[in-house]
């Protein structure tokens, strides 16, 4: 037969074993042990002191203290080192500081043991027990008690790695959710597990409703590029190989709800130490930006290789006919041929300073150079030179008297006008009246150029100001142009803090207008 505190101390461990391994919270473990441990050591009153990250002390469970006097032990614990020896804790100088406390606190505690948690070599804590009557501590006592702070520290241990693990997790999930581009975390059988808010945007996919689907209901290809996708890969061994590569596979991925998204997923598996594989996972990234890119890259190496050979061939045409040497050519030949070489050279200078502005743009924003401009006499100035070249179209100015004088980089403002007048009448060829208007309004003023040719037709309409963008039409066909123009007006009139926009009824001609500020 066991002695009865033999068996009372068999049944705490059993006790708190099991609340050990039940998940209950920190503080009710502790409580728990501490509750054993007064009993058994015969005390009073039990605390166990924490060591928080900062590497201060802190109460964090107490039996048979109010409340109201847990401050009084703090002063108790202001003393303790913090990277200390353990034996300094059993000292009969706890016992003294803790009769000054505890007397001061008339708590009548007169004795007091504590004995350091250690985990993992580390101090983690103290457990103190009191006494109220003057009988010592003995040895024994103490070994007792040892077992008793064992387990507290197991407790200690767990509750701090659970924190960990769930801080690690928060973490995680922050990362996820954070992230631009889609991710999808599946097991070894396709099943997702993870769908990040990215990934949902990205595919249309509600995540909740993604989550234990299969990989390939969710995943689905409408055009996919040239290499295997994630079934063929496996197929062919990947990724159990000893060094997987991740898999790229790129295509268009059908949306849930309609439409594609361009799209280039990038598999990496997750393998254990043995080789085997735990998870796939997929990141996802729109590549709509890379695709326009691209056929930004083909359009201007189509419009540069096309619209600067016609010069160059028209220069060289003339330049060459000019240089024979068995004709002689009469003055006003001569000059001709001078005039076509001219402008063209004029017209290549030209469109190298619209590409060189194009990508200007696109590296930064458009630099001024402010002053005070006339915008009615610019107008003037402008549409007297086009007068010149064209006999089928009337050219119209309207502007009321003292129109007010705007802040603005002239030669860009030029740039702007000759660009819409010039529009105006290459897209009007079958002649009739362009009108630049000028109106005053409270506080901006607007300028508009209206022709009457065929106009343009709805659906291009919110496109004309894009880079290269030229409508799909007969007229423009036949009409020379880069689609730089529109493209550099709109830059020009924003970096002036204002605005510019078309109107066009299809056959009824465009009116193309700006408004800056006052
Ligand atoms: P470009 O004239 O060099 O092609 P722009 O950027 O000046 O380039 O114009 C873009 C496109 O907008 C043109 O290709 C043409 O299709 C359309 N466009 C511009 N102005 C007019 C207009 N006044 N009437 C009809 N279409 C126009």
């Amino acid at each position: 037969m066991l002695p009865d505190f033999r068996v009372r101390q068999r049944d705490y461990l059993l006790e708190i074993s099991r609340a050990l391994t039940e998940e209950l919270d920190l503080a009710t473990v502790l409580t728990r042990i501490l509750h054993g441990a007064t009993e058994l050591l015969a005390g009073q009153a039990g605390l166990v002191v924490l060591r928080e990250e900062e590497g201060r002390w802190r109460i964090r469970a107490h039996y048979g203290i109010p409340e109201a006097f847990l401050d009084s032990f703090k002063p108790m614990l202001a003393d303790i080192p913090e990277h200390g020896d353990a034996r300094r804790f059993a000292l009969p100088e706890i016992n003294r500081r803790l009769r000054a406390t505890t007397e001061a606190a008339s708590l009548g505690l007169l004795h007091g043991v504590a004995l350091p948690m250690v985990a993992r070599n580390e101090i983690v804590g103290l457990i103190y027990i009191f006494r109220g009557y003057a009988t010592a501590f003995t040895n024994n006592d103490r070994t007792l008690l040892a077992s008793f702070a064992n387990q507290a520290a197991i407790a200690v241990h767990n509750a701090r790695l659970y924190q960990q693990t769930s801080a690690e997790k928060r973490r995680l999930d922050a990362i996820l959710d954070s992230s631009a581009d889609g991710i999808l975390i599946m097991n070894a059988g396709h099943r997702i597990q993870r769908f990040n808010r990215a990934l949902a945007r990205l595919t249309g996919w509600n995540a909740a409703e993604a989550l234990g689907r299969s990989h390939d209901e969710v995943i689905r290809w409408a055009s996919r590029q040239a290499g295997p996708d994630l079934a063929e890969a496996e197929a062919g061994g990947w990724p159990l190989a000893s060094n997987p590569t991740p898999l790229y596979v790129e295509g268009d991925l059908l949306r849930q709800g309609g439409g594609y998204l361009p799209a280039g997923i990038t598999y990496a598996p997750l393998l254990e130490a043995d080789g085997k594989l735990v998870n796939l996972i997929a990141n996802v990234r729109d590549i709509t930006k890379f695709r326009e890119a691209e056929a930004l890259k083909s359009t201007f190496i189509s419009v540069i290789s096309h619209e600067l050979r016609t010069p160059v061939s028209l220069i060289k045409g003339y330049a060459e006919t000019l240089a024979r040497e068995d004709a002689k050519w009469d003055a006003d030949v001569v000059r001709d041929s001078l005039a076509v070489i001219e402008e063209e050279a004029d017209r290549l200078a030209g469109l190298i300073d619209n590409l060189l502005d194009a990508s200007r743009l696109q590296a930064g924003a458009m630099r001024l150079d402010m002053s005070e401009v006339a915008l009615d006499q610019l107008v003037a100035r402008v549409v007297e030179k086009f007068k010149t070249q064209t006999h089928d179209h009337t050219l119209r100015v309207e502007f009321p008297p003292n129109f007010p004088i705007v802040s603005g980089d002239e030669a860009r403002l030029i740039q702007v006008v000759q660009n819409l007048v010039s529009n105006a009448l290459k897209y009007s060829p079958g002649g009739g009246e362009v009108l630049v208007r000028g109106t005053v309004e409270a506080e901006r003023v607007v300028v508009s150029v209206t022709d009457h040719g065929p106009g343009i037709a709805t659906p291009d309409l919110p496109h004309v100001f894009e880079r290269f963008y030229r409508a799909d039409s007969d007229l423009t066909r036949r009409v020379k142009g880069t689609g730089l123009g529109l493209y550099l007006a709109k830059a020009v009139v924003e970096a002036h803090g204002g605005k510019i926009w078309v109107t066009s009824e299809p056959g009824q001609g465009a009116t193309f207008a700006f408004a800056l500020p006052r």
